[in-house]
């Protein structure tokens, strides 16, 4: 048995489609899957027929990015209705917020004298997702700014005169949603939210299982033993349950395998019942 609750598809930023990405699961050996792209569903469908074909047990999955200082939070979801109206509105808008962003960045800059359209700084992205050290570049391109650095400076870090907030669904409504959906709501890999020490990281816990949390990313592509150890006492003191996953992106990630993720990574089969158990139970 090889389990694997976090990856991603062509659908968010993975390199593998969604049923591409259930074939290599396959190949590796995985028994268990969840499909987790970031803020959106589209992959599910899908990855699950896939699933069926290859005879992979498949949980629906999506990893929201929500609103967070200073470091990154990400609430999984798994076991959900895919079909979810509320959800799918939700992510639809976020989605909308984000194809908003980047027009108003070129407004702004505009305003503030600087002669900038949007099809230059896609340009210089070379298709990919288009962001600020992008703006960056065609700033230094043409001569207003020396260096990268001068370009957020004086324009584009936030707070700046350039600066457009990046719209997050806040963590109480991400869980909220999927909750609502019929799923289970998950903090991502710990680590990543940069909790200045573990006093901190109890308090962001706690409130957040307040909110709903139901579960912790116990185990991770990165985390050392120590690490594992201690999620796993803090969710046990939450009373959360305990998931894990590779948080595979295909060769956007080189060295990162499915199940393993950098080779030492291995789930217990205990996440995958408890997370069914708490899926079927519709909260
Ligand atoms: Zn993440
Ligand atoms: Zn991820």
């Amino acid at each position: 048995m090889t389990i694997d609750l976090h990856m991603h598809s062509t659908c968010s930023d993975g390199t593998f489609t969604p049923a591409g990405l259930v074939r290599e699961a396959k190949a590796a050996g995985l028994t268990h899957m969840a499909l987790t792209d970031h803020d959106t569903v589209e992959g599910v469908a899908g990855a699950r027929e896939e699933a069926r074909r290859q005879g992979i047990a498949f949980l629906s999955g999506l990893e929201i990015s929500a609103e967070y200082q200073p470091g990154t939070m990400h609430i999984l979801g798994y076991g959900f209705d895919e079909t979810s109206a509320p959800l799918l509105e939700r992510l639809t808008s976020v989605q909308r917020w984000r194809d908003e962003r980047n027009p108003k960045i070129v407004e702004k800059l505009n305003r503030l004298g600087v002669v900038l359209t949007l099809p230059e700084v896609e340009a210089v992205s070379g298709g990919g997702l288009v962001g600020r050290p992008h703006f960056a570049k065609v700033l230094m391109d043409k001569g207003y700014v020396k260096t990268r650095q001068e370009a957020f400076d004086r324009y584009l870090a936030k707070g700046g005169p350039a600066y457009v907030d990046k719209a997050r669904l806040s963590p109480e409504e991400s869980i909220a949603l999927i909750r609502a959906a019929g799923g289970v709501a998950v903090l991502a890999h710990p680590l990543q939210l940069q909790a200045a020490d573990e006093e901190a990281l109890q308090a962001i816990v706690q409130a957040l299982a307040k909110a709903g949390l139901q579960g912790l990313e116990c185990h991770y592509r990165n985390h050392a033993p120590e690490d594992t150890r201690r999620f796993l006492a803090l969710a046990k003191s939450n009373g959360l349950l305990v998931t894990g996953g590779s948080d595979f992106h295909g060769t956007n990630r080189p060295g990162i395998r499915l199940g393993v993720g950098e080779g030492t990574l291995q789930v217990p089969m205990e996440c995958w019942s408890a997370l069914e158990r708490a899926a079927s139970a519709r909260n």
